[in-house]
């Protein structure tokens, strides 16, 4: 897009994410007037491979052990934004490909098998609805595993959903709703101007009565450019992805392992997605992810070993993308030091949060309670 940008404007949301677009759509629900930057073209969380993830990861519990009491903060609010993710289909009468067929973390081990006991136990405390299932009860759903599973921790309100359809069906909602969405424009500085903020692009300089910083990882910079300086640690996480040609319905649940880098899911139109975690390459701070060869043959490997049917399967793409990782979970709300600033990023699993951060954001904005909690996520918590 080449236009020229408004000179003025109710919000600038930086960021065309699945929560800044969601943040933008709420607002302009309710009449707003909301601009909505971001540096790539066909924004959206594009990398994303649709988990509904609800169950620690023991990924970031493996990675993060510092995190875990903050993980355990958030924990309760993942089956609400599943929950939310049906609401969301439903209220833009979108297909979403959104299946709850629940999560199961599959253990090697009996070592395994018990840290996923202890994880369960602590989860159910948390409210969550989750099982430990032997080799034989798992059969008895998911009969696709290798020899090697000995067991799993089911997750009943887990589940997926296409992106693809996803993110395309928030683009029509918001843009229908009359949010303008400047891709391809990159923000460089935000400086407080009058009541409001002076926010210079590439394309110029935009004024705004209030600002929302849903870049990602690229938050951390924009934060700390203002004046006074913000801190917010969001750090980019390369992440690689693979996906399979399309085959007949094989895994119905979200897979993922116990103690190794894995996830797995099909697509309602075949294709079996495979990530869980494998790293990409930045090809300089700030910039883009590349994909690693390494990644792609030890991620499909590990596949193959799990549901050894993926093995007659070709890879058709692979992809890389940037995640965002904080302290555990999500940076959300207004910014006191700095009257008309808000911040929305979701935290981990930031898919699967991110339309019920962007209303809970958007609700505060809206002079609303939000309807959860959003305390313990303020954003001035790392002053
Ligand atoms: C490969 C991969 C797979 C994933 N799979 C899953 C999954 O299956 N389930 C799940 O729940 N989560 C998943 N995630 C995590 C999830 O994608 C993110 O948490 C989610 O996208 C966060 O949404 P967001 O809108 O906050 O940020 P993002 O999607 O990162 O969007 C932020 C946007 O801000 C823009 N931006 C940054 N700085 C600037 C600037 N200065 N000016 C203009 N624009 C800027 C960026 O271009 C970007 O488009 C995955 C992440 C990756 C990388």
């Amino acid at each position: 897009m080449s236009d020229a940008l408004p000179a003025s404007i109710g919000t600038v949301v930086i960021g065309a994410g699945v929560v800044g677009a969601c943040v933008a759509g709420f607002l302009a629900d309710e009449g707003q007037d909301v601009l909505v930057v971001d540096e790539g073209c066909g924004a959206g969380s594009s990398a994303n491979a649709g988990s509904l993830h609800v169950q620690m990861q023991s990924r970031f519990m493996r990675l993060y052990p510092e995190n875990v009491p903050n993980m355990e903060l958030q924990l309760p609010l993942y089956p609400k934004a599943v929950a939310f993710w049906r609401e969301l289909a439903s209220s833009l009468n979108a297909d979403f490909d959104l299946k709850m067929t629940g999560g199961l973390m599959v253990a090697e081990s009996q070592d395994q098998l018990d840290f996923l006991g202890v994880k369960a136990r602590r989860e159910r405390q948390l409210g969550l609805d989750v099982e430990i299932l032997d080799r034989a009860r798992l059969d008895a759903i998911a009969p696709y595993f290798g020899p090697s599973i000995v067991g799993a921790e089911l997750c009943a309100n887990e589940g997926k959903l296409n992106p693809l359809l996803c993110n395309a069906a928030i683009r029509s909602w918001i843009l229908a709703r009359g949010v303008v969405l400047a891709e391809g424009v990159r923000v460089e500085g935000i400086a407080r101007s009058g009541t409001g903020f002076a926010v210079t692009t590439t394309r110029g300089t935009v004024t705004a009565g209030r600002v929302v910083l849903a870049a990602g990882s690229g938050t951390r910079l924009l934060a700390a450019g203002m004046e006074p300086a913000i801190t917010i640690p969001a750090v980019a996480e390369p992440l690689h992805m693979n996906i399979t040609e399309a085959t007949a319905p094989l895994i119905g649940h979200l897979v993922q392992h116990a103690d190794r880098m894995i996830t797995l899911k099909q697509f309602g139109t075949g294709q079996i997605v495979i990530g869980g975690g494998w790293p990409a390459r930045q090809d300089a701070p700030g910039g883009h992810a590349e994909v690693e060869l390494a990644s792609l043959i030890a991620n499909a490997s590990l596949a193959q070993h799990i549901v050894p049917s993926i093995g007659n399967l070709r890879i058709i793409r692979t992809w890389a993308g940037l995640n965002t990782s904080v302290d555990g979970m999500g940076v959300l709300g207004a910014v006191p030091a700095i009257p008309g600033l808000f911040v929305a990023i979701p935290g981990d699993a930031g898919y699967t949060l991110g339309p019920l951060s962007a209303r809970l954001v958007a609700d505060v904005m809206l002079g609303r309670k939000p309807g959860e909690d959003i305390s313990p996520f303020r954003p001035e918590r790392f002053e």
